[in-house]
């Protein structure tokens, strides 16, 4: 990835995504307005920071790429395998759908999302410009989220998958992300293909690779072209918010992405 700074903000972008094409980007924690715990670019609205802060932290974002807020699609992410198709943006006093994968053609739809911790996909299909959007934490890897967003690009709109650019953001690392028997035994049950390389046991202790999962996941279904950002968001807190380091009242980070 790549680090940007625009308009006081900082963010990264995936080097295989053309910036003529599409804008994306993956903000960083700094140049909002909100005050700790949830300083400063958060966006998230369930933590306990104010609607004010979120509004212009958001427009902050959307401004960086001289987008239009109203062009937004959020959804409620539930940690599942449900997708949406976009055709026009959530009006923004209207209700969010529950959904952990967003995909739109439409160059009027910017598509957003939250995180702290849980891995952010962003996915492109160069030939029919389709763009989407994956918010895969445990439960959205073990559910085969990323798997569902390009069942749907490939069977339901026809992207082919050598067309298909994937990009896997920061989120917690293999070397922070301890879990407790419940995910292991959900990994052996969804994942046991892929168990040996992405579950790991180190001084006494499960470790879960989300990373290599996903990635997995995303060459199961035939892509080739996939940027990793290896970046854990508990080793850069600096940078990143994360719930396991900074419990309940984190703050989330925001991720763009639109057709131009
Ligand atoms: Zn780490």
């Amino acid at each position: 990835m790549i680090k940007q700074t625009k308009k006081n903000l900082i963010y990264y972008q995936f080097q295989c995504f053309p910036r003529n094409v599409i804008d994306h980007g993956l903000f960083t924690r700094l140049g909002g307005v909100s005050p700790s715990p949830y300083g400063s670019l958060n966006v998230g609205g369930t933590t306990g920071d104010t609607k004010e802060n979120i509004v212009e932290n958001r427009r902050r974002m959307f401004a960086v790429f001289e987008r239009k807020v109203d062009t937004i699609y959020d959804s409620w992410q539930v940690h599942g395998n449900r997708v949406v198709y976009v055709t026009a943006p959530r009006p923004l006093n209207g209700k969010h759908e529950p959904a952990d994968i967003i995909i739109t053609d439409s160059p009027r739809i910017t598509l957003f999302m939250r995180f702290a911790d849980c891995v952010p996909i962003l996915l492109f299909d160069e030939k029919k410009k389709i763009i989407a959007l994956v918010h895969s934490g445990w439960q959205g890897t073990v559910s085969r989220a990323v798997q569902a967003g390009l069942k749907f690009m490939i069977y339901e709109l026809g992207s082919k998958p050598e067309n298909i650019f994937a990009g896997i953001g920061p989120s917690i690392g293999p070397d922070h992300y301890e879990v407790g028997d419940n995910v292991c035994e959900e990994v052996e049950k969804s994942l046991n293909e892929f168990k040996s390389k992405i579950l790991f046991f180190h001084q006494k202790k499960y470790f879960l690779d989300l990373w290599l999962a996903n990635k997995l996941l995303i060459e199961q279904a035939g892509i080739t072209k996939i940027e990793m950002a290896n970046l854990c968001t508990i080793c850069n807190l600096d940078e990143w918010f994360s719930y396991r380091a900074e419990g309940k009242k984190s703050g989330r980070f925001g991720v763009l992405m639109g057709l131009r």
